[in-house]
């Protein structure tokens, strides 16, 4: 069964679209409804491409669970990450770009003319596809985390460690982005835990000397969280250390802030049976473009860039695969 409210579209949202029995036919389909794919709805409709945009499961994407935006540009006071969102997607609409509820359930992207299955009935017949998807931060799956989550909790250091100026932190994982995140993290705060599962990093050597070398970082060998304590917000963590050995002992630390670096997943499927991805799932695309391997695909946001994962950078790709698609089209015309 679905998740959506069942589509409602009037003969005046469709007049930009032709339909014959339940397949709809647009000139540009958007997926994805976080800033790239916004972004690429405000240039699509301006650019008379009438582009039909699905929000997906959480309309809006992850900028929805932040509380605070301060390094979006244009924002000199800052800006809730849900009303971002919510003018994002007027701006869309102001030009034409018919949002809609639903997610996409199945893509045949074989031929010419892109096939989209929506809520598993409805099918859009798309020239060009622009793929907004975006990608969703692993957690650990502990109940506190769910508790404190935007109170102390958070997956992003950039978007949420000024919060955290000259308190301690803790971040979990030991790839790239968790030492890249602490590093950050010992810029603003007074201390900052890495807690690390395994007795190595995973990330590679340049990053592992940054933290080794940064005298704000503890790093926390062999530990991992059992859960997060606090009244109200994250006041502290209980860990166990050599879990399952001989030696396991319990160890809390107190905090502040507890940052998830333990990745990300793209939102890639179904799309990935077409279209090339990397060996994590991440879309590539033709560098300088959007472009994927499938004419007429484009690509946009965190479901293609696992480097920089920003708002205004994934805003910035999205307007990118809009210009894309329309000379796309230009060059089929
Ligand atoms: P990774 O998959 O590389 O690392 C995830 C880390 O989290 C690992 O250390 C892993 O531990 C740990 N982890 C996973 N699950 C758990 C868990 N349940 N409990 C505790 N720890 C856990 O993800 P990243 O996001 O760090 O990186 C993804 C990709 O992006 C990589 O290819 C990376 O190189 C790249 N990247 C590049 C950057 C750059 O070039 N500037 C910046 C950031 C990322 P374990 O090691 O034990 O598996």
């Amino acid at each position: 069964m679905s998740l959506f409210k069942p589509l409602e579209t009037s003969d005046e949202e469709n007049k930009s679209v032709s339909q014959e029995g339940d397949v709809e036919k647009v000139k540009c389909l958007i997926v994805g409804s976080g800033p790239a794919g916004y972004t690429a709805g405000i240039y699509a409709a301006r650019a008379n491409l009438s582009p039909v945009l699905y929000e997906g499961l959480q309309p809006g994407g992850q900028l929805t669970t932040t509380n605070d935006v301060e390094n979006f540009p244009g924002y000199p006071e800052g800006v809730t990450g849900p009303i971002m969102m919510e003018d994002l997607k007027k701006q869309a609409q102001r030009y034409g770009t018919d949002t809609r509820w639903g997610i996409v359930t199945d893509v045949d992207l074989s031929g010419s003319v892109h096939k989209v299955t929506v809520d598993d009935k409805k099918t859009i017949e798309a020239d060009t596809v622009i793929i907004a998807t975006g990608a969703t931060a692993k957690y650990l799956g502990l109940e506190s985390e769910q508790k404190y989550m935007g109170s102390g909790v958070s997956a992003c250091a950039t978007c949420d460690g000024f919060f955290y100026k000259d308190k301690v932190v803790a971040v979990v994982g030991g790839g790239d982005t968790a030492a890249e995140e602490a590093t950050y993290l010992a810029g603003l705060c007074k201390k900052v835990y890495l807690i690390v599962r395994r007795d190595v990093l995973r990330a590679s050597k340049v990053m592992q000397k940054r933290v080794m070398e940064n005298q704000k970082i503890e790093i926390l060998w062999k530990h991992q969280t059992e859960s997060l304590f606090g009244d109200g917000v994250v006041e502290g963590a209980h860990l166990v250390k050599n879990k399952g050995e001989a030696n396991e002992e319990k160890v809390d630390i107190k905090i502040d802030g507890f940052f998830l670096a333990i990745g990300h997943t793209p939102n890639s499927a179904p799309f990935s049976k077409f279209v090339d991805t990397d060996e994590t799932g991440y879309i590539k695309t033709i560098p300088g473009t959007s472009k994927t391997n499938v004419h007429g695909v484009f690509a946009c946001g965190d479901v293609q860039d696992h480097v920089y994962r920003q708002a205004v950078t994934a805003a910035g790709t999205g307007c990118m695969a809009a210009i894309d698609a329309e000379r796309y089209l230009s060059e089929q015309e």
